[in-house]
């Protein structure tokens, strides 16, 4: 019988896993019953960026609609937004960043639904 069960020589090999204590709850926004909304209107920049928070439990979703940078109306309903749905759609800008961009995530993922062909691996 070996008796080698003593402490390993390195107490903090392990990697940070996120999450690993925080018990999620499926009620709340994120959770399995309340599936947070799609990120639309936004570059790809941002949309990765607010995806990383979620997966990294650093989402915080929007308690009441913000105010809009371009109309000044209280019309931002997605977190981390800073113009509207119809401010960026009518001025091409991301709703985060408000880079001018061609293709706004959400409104390509319809496209890309009925173009299955579309050689996108080619960018
Ligand atoms: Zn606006
Ligand atoms: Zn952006």
């Amino acid at each position: 019988m070996s008796k080698r069960q003593g402490p390993p020589k390195h107490q903090n090999r392990y990697a940070w896993k996120p999450n690993l204590n925080q018990k999620i709850n499926e009620t709340e926004p994120g959770g399995r019953f309340r599936p947070l909304s799609e990120i639309t209107g936004v570059c790809q920049r941002c949309r990765d960026q607010i995806d990383w928070k979620r997966r990294y439990g650093k989402y915080k979703p929007i308690v009441e609609p913000a105010k809009c940078q371009k109309c000044g109306k209280r019309a931002v309903r997605q977190a981390y937004h800073n113009v509207c749905r119809d401010c960026s759609k009518d001025l091409g800008i991301c709703a985060k960043c408000c880079t001018r961009v061609n293709e706004l995530v959400g409104r390509l993922s319809e496209v890309l639904g009925k173009e299955k062909d579309a050689p996108f691996f080619a960018l």
